[in-house]
């Protein structure tokens, strides 16, 4: 059964003049659905007629968040073609690795890249076409051309609902990077899943600082506010100052974030006097948040929620219903409207088990990887997440860890992120991860690796001293390093392979 696959052209139909995008980049300019939908369709008119660009081939964009990187999106879907978003902090060798995966035929780059792109232009034998955004050197050609494409019609298009839209390459923290297949329907079913479950409308306006080439960047609500008829305000990136300047005077109604950044936020001298009450939804995701960060956002009365959500399905899964906001911070909540949650052989509440998930909205496996597509579902085509977590008696899930990074110290399960929960209440502790090293006796202890609060030098010891009473014995880290910032995956979350790599050795 074909899909509804351009999305832009209904919704601009339905409501041309709403307001869709306001591009931060460019001075706050305003575009309506009318406008984005022309300029979608002047992208697609370009690739297809003047660059060649057939249905199933592969679109690559490198850049920072721009505008542009939406129009390809939706320029790729009125041609059927697939957008690959490149993550701008891979290394060459590894941007050179997941162009030989997906061969796209045009890239397209932010001039903020061209060095990077420069590096990578003669290993990348499939792209025919290097597009510069902004302007052009020699032997290249400018995204501007695209304001001269021909007026040809695009040719008819039917998509069934696993058309392939958008190759989304998982973050490289666990393991070779690989692409997630995004289908139309798979992103439909997302977009209406979180319209439906977190009530968005054509008035909510978000700020899009998120990465794009992220599930949670372009999912958490970018694609559901096409979808509801809203509007997104792109940014570059994350930048604290930008954030509260659209967060106070009441400009944007939905934030996304990683936990890094709400720290970034309360640690922020404007923390205390910004105006928060026009904020319908704050909603921290893609690494465990920890509890002080909730308790700070309740202070200045901000209903803060965690998201739940994995490249694969979609970052939107749960919904923690308004009566549970203050009673139960870091739990994701109840499923959404089409979304199925299960804990891997749970018997009763409270079970921890691997939670898997299932529903339209979940990939259609990975690109070109058959075997691992196969691993990553069971035989009755539940997506294996990989994560732990558990189902309380209201029915409501909370996440406890990456199986992965689950510590069993002398067979007792250590989660890190409830050891990180109590240290992060430390008033000299600015961000924390907690990390198992090798042991003897135990098989594994837990580590806290540290960045210490700005102007304060704790000691371990008081460190250890404050987890007394709030952790049970084997929990409490048996050794605490000190270090200036945790490193970061390229979508902002702590890297604990590369932390353990250097802070994990006995
Ligand atoms: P990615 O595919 O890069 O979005 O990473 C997905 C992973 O991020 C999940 O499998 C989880 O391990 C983690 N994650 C996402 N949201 C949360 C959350 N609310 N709490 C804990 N871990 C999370």
């Amino acid at each position: 059964m074909p899909i509804v696959h351009d999305w832009l052209a209904r919704r601009a139909a339905l409501d041309p003049e709403h307001l869709a995008l306001v591009d931060a980049t460019r001075e706050g300019r305003r575009i309506s659905y009318r406008e984005w939908n022309d300029s979608a369709s002047r992208t697609a008119a370009w690739l297809h007629h003047v660059l060649g660009v057939q249905r199933g081939q592969r679109v690559a964009v490198l850049a920072h968040n721009r505008v542009e990187t939406l129009d390809l999106l939706f320029a790729c879907a009125k041609l059927g073609a697939l957008l690959q978003p490149l993550n701008w902090r891979l290394s060459p060798p590894e941007l050179v690795g997941i162009l030989a995966d997906a061969e796209p035929s045009v890239l397209v780059y932010g001039p903020e890249l061209r060095a990077l792109v420069d590096t990578v232009r003669s290993h990348a034998p499939s792209v025919r076409h290097w597009l510069c955004v902004e302007s052009a050197g020699p032997g290249e050609h400018a995204f501007s051309e695209r304001e001269h494409a021909p007026s040809t019609p695009l040719p008819a298009l039917e998509l069934e609902a696993d058309a392939p839209w958008v190759l989304c390459y998982t973050g490289g923290s666990t393991g070779l990077p690989k692409a997630a297949v995004l289908t139309h329907g798979s992103l439909t079913a997302n977009a209406a899943n979180t319209v439906v479950s977190w009530g968005l409308t054509p008035d909510d306006v978000a700020v899009l600082n998120a990465p794009l080439f992220h599930t949670g960047g372009l999912n958490v609500f970018t694609l559901p506010l096409v979808y509801a008829g809203g509007a997104s305000v792109v940014c570059k990136g994350f930048d604290v100052e930008q954030l509260f300047d659209l967060v106070h005077p009441g400009h944007v109604s939905l934030v996304f974030g990683v936990p890094t950044m709400f720290i970034e936020m309360q640690r922020h001298p404007r923390f205390d006097s910004v105006d928060f009450s026009r904020l319908k939804l704050l909603v921290s995701g893609g690494a465990p948040c920890p509890l002080p960060v909730f308790e700070r956002f309740f202070a200045r009365g901000v209903a803060f929620k965690t998201g739940y959500g994995l490249t694969e399905a979609g970052p939107n899964n749960f919904w923690l219903p308004p009566s549970h906001v203050r009673s139960k911070p870091g739990f994701v909540g109840v499923p959404l409207f089409h979304v199925e949650a299960r804990i891997e052989d749970e018997q009763h509440p409270g079970d921890v088990g691997e939670l898997q998930l299932r529903g339209p909205h979940v990939c259609a496996g990975y690109w070109r990887r058959p075997e691992e597509s196969a691993r990553a579902f069971t035989p009755d085509g539940w997506l294996r997440t990989g994560d732990l977590a558990l189902r309380d008696e209201d029915g409501c899930f909370r996440i406890v860890g990456r199986g992965k990074d689950l510590i069993i110290s002398g067979g007792e399960n250590i989660y890190p992120s409830e050891v990180e929960s109590v240290l992060a209440g430390h008033p000299d502790v600015s961000e924390v991860a907690v990390i198992g090293v090798p042991d003897p006796k135990w098989g594994e202890t837990p580590r806290a690796i540290v960045v210490p609060r700005t102007g304060t030098a704790p000691s371990a010891e008081s460190l250890l001293a404050f987890c007394e009473g709030r952790l049970a014995r084997y929990k409490t880290p048996r050794s605490v390093r000190f270090v200036d910032a945790l490193p970061r995956t390229s979508a902002g979350k702590v890297d604990r392979r590369a932390l353990t790599a250097t802070q994990g050795a006995p």
